[in-house]
């Protein structure tokens, strides 16, 4: 027998919601400590239980003051948020989804208001992602390998500012800076004992709330996948208008409205994991990552 929706509850539950995403997006007051002034900070806590490491230098090593990049990093975890689980509702400017999100946006919620410390850490020169996140403890088998990841808890996300900014690595031998990346002596004695050379081919990565709110999103467990329904990159293409690598306007626009149907799809969203698995590849949606892949710049 089906049991009719009550709409008045219903009506309750989307303005507690929203209500909720207002009071976790008004809890970023950063205020810089006194003592912060004039000395670099090593560390600083915003929003809720938000702790933000050695982030000085974020995002492209350009600081004008030593809590620069604290703030900067604070400013895009809101706003990446704020546009995330706006989406995710089924507030945002491409309207309702399917009920899922919005349960994965209630278990978002609940992380991000428990007492629980996330920790956002940046890192200079230590990976070969722009961004990592420490999984939920079920997944972190898959990661022991990783000295990055390991050494922080959960929720924490590792974010390389080397990286972001399109720094080639200090990492590899002279030869390589020589032969391969065709740099001369100087520029390789400065690369490594001075600044270090961005790369026209290294990518700098711009939009950063969207990589930001892409790492909290891997908190719930998403994992990428081409077999079943990212969730990750399937929210930040249709949340954040396209892919960071494609800077056509045009394909950004249609790789966003691709992924935001897919997000709609409710046969897709009732599935079980079986089926979810058959019909992705039967409705070609696994053709979505490859075809921007194919425009990337
Ligand atoms: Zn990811």
């Amino acid at each position: 027998m089906a049991i009719k929706p009550c709409a008045y509850a219903a009506v309750a539950d989307h303005s507690t919601l929203s209500k909720r995403i207002d009071t976790l997006l008004a809890s970023f007051t950063i205020q810089p400590a006194s003592a912060l002034q004039g000395k670099p900070a090593h560390s600083m806590v915003t929003g809720p239980g938000i702790r933000i490491e050695n982030c000085k230098n974020y995002p492209y090593h350009k600081q004008r003051s030593p809590i620069e990049g604290y703030m900067t990093l604070a400013n895009d975890i809101r706003e990446g948020l704020r546009i995330g689980l706006q989406a995710m509702t089924g507030n945002g400017p491409m309207g309702k989804l399917h009920p899922y999100h919005r349960k994965q946006a209630i278990l978002l919620l609940d992380l991000l208001e428990s007492s629980q410390q996330k920790i956002f850490r940046c890192v200079e020169d230590k990976t070969f992602a722009y961004a990592v996140a420490k999984p939920p403890p079920e997944l972190f088998a898959q990661y022991q390998n990783d000295k990055v990841i390991r050494d922080i808890p959960f929720p924490g996300v590792v974010i390389d500012t080397y990286r972001l900014s399109g720094f080639l690595t200090r990492k590899h031998e002279p030869s390589t800076y020589r032969d391969f990346f065709k740099l001369d002596d100087h520029q390789i004695a400065e690369h490594l004992a001075g600044n270090p050379q961005r790369m026209e081919r290294l990518h700098r990565y711009n939009n950063l709330k969207a990589l930001v709110f892409h790492e909290i999103v891997h908190w719930l467990g998403h994992a990428h996948t081409n077999m079943r329904p990212d969730v990750v990159d399937l929210y930040e293409t249709c949340f954040f208008g396209g892919s960071d690598f494609i800077s056509d306007a045009g394909s950004n626009m249609e790789f966003q409205q691709r992924a935001c149907s897919i997000l709609k799809d409710s046969k897709l969203w009732d599935a079980n994991e079986k089926q979810q698995a058959r019909l992705w590849r039967k409705q070609g949606y696994d053709q979505l990552k490859q075809d921007m892949r194919k425009m990337y710049d």
